[in-house]
């Protein structure tokens, strides 16, 4: 088959403005009475997703793997199943404790005679969930359970480039749940720009930074708030005192899983001068033992659209043309010019250089370019007068240099010896910072940024207060006033 034979997806019809509207009415429709959903209801919808998931598992992989042309069902089990239904099960645990109310101290004399004051976190009403297409059940279905945790309605847009995965998540919600708790709307990116002219109570948008943009700009319209999920150039250092076998087997697994279309991938490496050779072989190595074959190899995923899979292939010559070392790692020595599941081999690019595009755009793919560096300080320099990434990955033991890393640069996480993990960690918030995102969720924050989190404050019974400060002002009230 000729290049763009898979990447032809049967898109799904546009869903109007109008049909949307009108499934949003039914979702706000139960706020109208009232907007304290017991917890019972809230672990019960939950629940349900879990069931959702583990009743339809085999279903929902082999849609993911239908849309994608080649992903291994374990890879998607792994990322997309096992990591929401952990997550769901989290937030289970931890609802009842959320939704208490928050005591906050009142101050002399607000706190006499039996005031009290607390946040009271309360359902926002219906919240939009944009989703992207490289994790399309952890990123839809994962945003819905702090959003049900929260007590609220949603309505959920996946992306056009897993129509299947798409058509099945909204048969499946409208077996378990009903219209006036959560919809699936379809449709390509007509729909999704419609999607975010809808009057929510607040927008979860997962996707690109150049598309936050312009969600951005057409929430303005009805001021919803908005939590942005976005991308960036992850960088990853390795210290000089690095485990090198075990460093290098991190990274290219972050770059080789899902074939490096994650979010959180590692984009390009920082090395000392003296590891760069060691780094290739180690490389070279792990792509060996991972995928001694690659262009059949259904462990080893395709490149989602024709789009991007040019896109890759266009920075990769780009970096060419302008002299960086272009180090192709095909342990069988595959011809990859024409083949049927649109992969792209682990690429290593050394030497690159600011202006190459690869330098200047996300990459998400398995590409890696590797920058050497003499002194850590430069490192920090460089990583600081980049847009701030959604992670930062050190590998290395020096305490310094990890205190470094951890005050003085800004990323949504910062992450030691480790790939990845810290998505699985579902006690700790997941966003990014700037270009690579606002706001977060998984854990508290997740149930937090999903809430209204309103002020309550009892007045005490017994003394008008203001009758104590306010007019007719005399030198008494004067004299209160800055006692309190
Ligand atoms: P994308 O921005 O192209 O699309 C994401 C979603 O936005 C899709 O559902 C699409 O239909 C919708 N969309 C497209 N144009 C739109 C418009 N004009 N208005 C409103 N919605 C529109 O992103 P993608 O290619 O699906 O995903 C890749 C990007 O997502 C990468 O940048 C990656 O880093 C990022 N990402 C971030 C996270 C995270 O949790 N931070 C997770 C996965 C992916």
């Amino acid at each position: 088959m000729g290049l763009g034979g898979v990447f032809i997806k049967n898109s799904l019809p546009d869903t109007s403005l109008e049909i949307m509207q009108e499934k949003l009415s039914i979702l706000k429709e139960p706020f109208l009475k009232s907007f304290n959903p017991s917890v019972k209801s809230r672990k019960d919808r939950i629940e349900r997703v879990i069931k959702l998931i583990e009743e339809n598992s085999d279903q929902i992989h082999a849609v993911i793997s239908k849309d994608f042309g080649s992903r291994h069902e374990q890879l998607s089990q792994l990322t997309d199943t096992l990591a929401t239904i952990s997550h769901a099960k989290h937030v289970l645990k931890k609802v009842s404790s959320w939704v208490k109310p928050d005591r906050r101290k009142a101050r002399f004399p607000l706190n006499l005679l039996g005031s009290s004051a607390y946040v009271h976190n309360q359902p926002l009403g219906v919240i939009g969930i944009i989703a992207p297409w490289n994790f399309p059940i952890s990123l839809s279905l994962g945003p819905l359970i702090e959003v049900f945790a929260a007590g609220n309605n949603a309505m959920m847009k996946l992306s056009e480039f897993v129509p299947e995965t798409s058509k099945l998540i909204d048969e499946l919600i409208k077996k378990y749940f009903s219209e006036a708790e959560v919809v699936v709307i379809n449709g390509g990116v007509q729909t999704s720009t419609d999607f975010t002219k809808l009057k929510f109570d607040h927008l979860v948008y997962t996707g690109s930074t150049a598309v936050a943009k312009k969600v951005s700009a057409s929430v303005a319209e009805n001021l919803v708030p908005l939590t942005l999920e976005l991308g960036g150039k992850s960088p990853v250092i390795v210290s000089s005192d690095a485990d090198m076998k075990k460093s290098v087997g991190q990274i290219m697994t972050g770059k080789t899983v899902n074939a490096g279309q994650i979010c959180v991938a590692p984009d390009y490496t920082f090395v000392p001068d003296s590891k760069q050779d060691e780094f290739v072989s180690l490389a070279r190595e792990f792509v060996q033992n991972s995928f001694p074959t690659i262009k059949n190899n259904p462990d080893y995923t395709s490149i989602i659209h024709l789009n991007h899979y040019e896109r890759l292939n266009s920075l990769i010559s780009d970096a060419k043309e302008k002299g960086a070392t272009v180090v192709e790692l095909n342990p069988a020595n595959e011809d990859f010019s024409q083949q049927e599941y649109h992969k792209i081999p682990p690429t290593l690019i050394l030497n690159p250089s600011d202006d190459m595009e690869i330098m200047q755009e996300e990459i998400f793919g398995p590409i890696m370019p590797i920058k050497t560096y003499s002194k850590f300080e430069e490192v920090i320099q460089y990583i600081n007068h980049q847009p701030k990434a959604l992670a930062l990955y050190y590998f290395g033991n020096n305490k310094n240099e990890i205190d470094t890393v951890i005050n003085d640069t800004s990323s949504g996480q910062a992450v030691m010896n480790e790939w990845g993990f810290q998505y699985a960690y579902e006690d700790l918030p997941f966003g990014g910072v700037g270009p690579s995102g606002s706001g977060a969720y998984h854990g508290k924050e997740g149930f937090l940024s999903f809430s209204h989190n309103k002020a309550v404050l009892k007045g005490q019974k017994l003394i008008n207060l203001w009758s104590l400060v306010g007019a007719p002002f005399t030198e008494k009230t004067d004299k209160m006033a800055k006692r309190f």
